[in-house]
């Protein structure tokens, strides 16, 4: 299956064990260099396959250790070293082969070397797969701050092979599967009801459909000023949830028990109709999602007293009212108190 991104002039393609698709790709770039950014993980795994992708081109591979950590200032640094060191010019492209921190990195690598220079997006985990690779944004975390640095610029191709998906562990599977559900909250409850039933997913239709919904918010909003906030989605509790747990819960299980309670606090304010959140919870057991998670308020409020989405004292917080149907919300931190203490599970 392929996605054109019209907007932004790139091409995504959705494939299984799709290999020469990609370096059928790679060869119209005969005459360049390639830098293949990786991390230890994703290399030790597909060394092989990847160099049978790359062989006969000119190509060198950067690799750095596994993990949130190498999304890094030091890290930037090095990759722009590494460019310098061997020559690569405006002609050369850089291809992300891993999950989204290889492919935040190395978007910011792409987009500030020499002023930009074209990169390729292979997104190997399915929370890359699905968000990380498309919608421009890139980065890396300073000061302790995640993502306080980064850019908006667009792959040339992304290429989707959802048989990487046979490496990755449950967790790594959850993390992207939340956020599969929270585009179906957001936009469709077709897509809903087909994974709340379904054990084995079919991954081409639900990657296919996972970014056509993210691209409809993102168009026309790259920089995230309207529409494209409501792709938070259950993240105002779920970040505070994420630290609380001390990184236990990862991103996705945490948004999707946010996204429970918005749902609860949502029917128990009248603005939901229904009682929805029960069929989140369903759907969440079904593909053994966390739905809970105990926390006191104020340490959630204090946590988000430092979100940068703050303005005026007024956070923006995103309602689903229905299964594909969301509003937004701005309010400051007692209306947000009470909004968590209605969301939380009391039966
Ligand atoms: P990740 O890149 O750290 O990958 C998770 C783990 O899976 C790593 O240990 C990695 O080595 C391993 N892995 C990758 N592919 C594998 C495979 N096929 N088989 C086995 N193991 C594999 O994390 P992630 O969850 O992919 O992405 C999280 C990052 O993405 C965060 O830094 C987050 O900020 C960022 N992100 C960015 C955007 C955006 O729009 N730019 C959106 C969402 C998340």
């Amino acid at each position: 299956m392929e996605i054109l991104v019209k907007e932004n002039n790139y091409k995504i393609d959705i494939e299984y064990k799709e290999d020469k698709k990609l370096r059928d790709y790679l060869l119209k770039n005969e005459e360049a260099k390639f830098l293949v950014i990786t991390d230890e993980n994703v290399f030790n795994l597909y060394e092989k396959r990847l160099k049978k992708i790359m062989n006969g081109l000119n190509y060198f591979i950067y690799k750095f250790p596994a993990g949130e950590k190498s999304k890094s200032m030091e890290n930037y640094i090095n990759i722009n070293k590494f460019l310098l060191e061997n020559n690569f010019n405006r002609g050369d492209l850089i291809v992300a082969f891993g999950g989204g921190v290889v492919g935040d990195i190395s978007g910011f690598v792409a987009s500030t070397y020499l002023r930009g220079i074209d990169f390729i997006s292979v997104p190997t985990t399915l929370l890359s797969m699905i968000d990380s690779s498309v919608g421009g944004k890139n980065g890396i975390n300073f000061m302790n701050l995640k993502n306080q640095i980064g850019s908006f610029y667009f792959p040339k191709y992304v290429h989707i092979d959802y048989s990487f998906l046979e490496s990755l562990d449950e967790r790594n599977i959850n993390n992207g599967l939340a956020e599969i559900f929270k585009y179906s909250v957001l936009k469709d409850k077709d897509f809903f009801d087909y994974l709340k039933s379904s054990k084995d997913l079919d991954y081409e239709k639900v990657i296919y459909k996972s970014l056509n919904i993210k691209l409809e918010f993102v168009k026309d909003d790259e920089r995230d000023k309207g529409k494209r906030q409501k792709l938070n989605l259950g993240h105002t509790i779920g970040h505070g949830i994420e630290s609380l747990s001390n990184y236990k819960l990862n991103h996705g299980e945490s948004i999707g028990i946010g996204t429970i309670y918005m749902a609860r606090a949502s029917y128990k304010l009248g603005l939901a109709k229904d009682n929805f959140y029960k069929d989140l919870i369903s759907a969440y057991e079904n593909h053994k999602l966390p739905t809970h998670y105990d926390f006191d308020t104020e340490e959630i409020l204090e946590i988000l007293k430092h979100d940068k989405k703050i303005k005026n004292n007024l956070i923006n917080v995103i309602i689903p009212v229905k299964i594909g149907e969301v509003i937004n919300k701005k309010m400051d931190f007692n209306e947000l108190r009470k909004l968590i203490e209605l969301g939380k599970d009391d039966e």
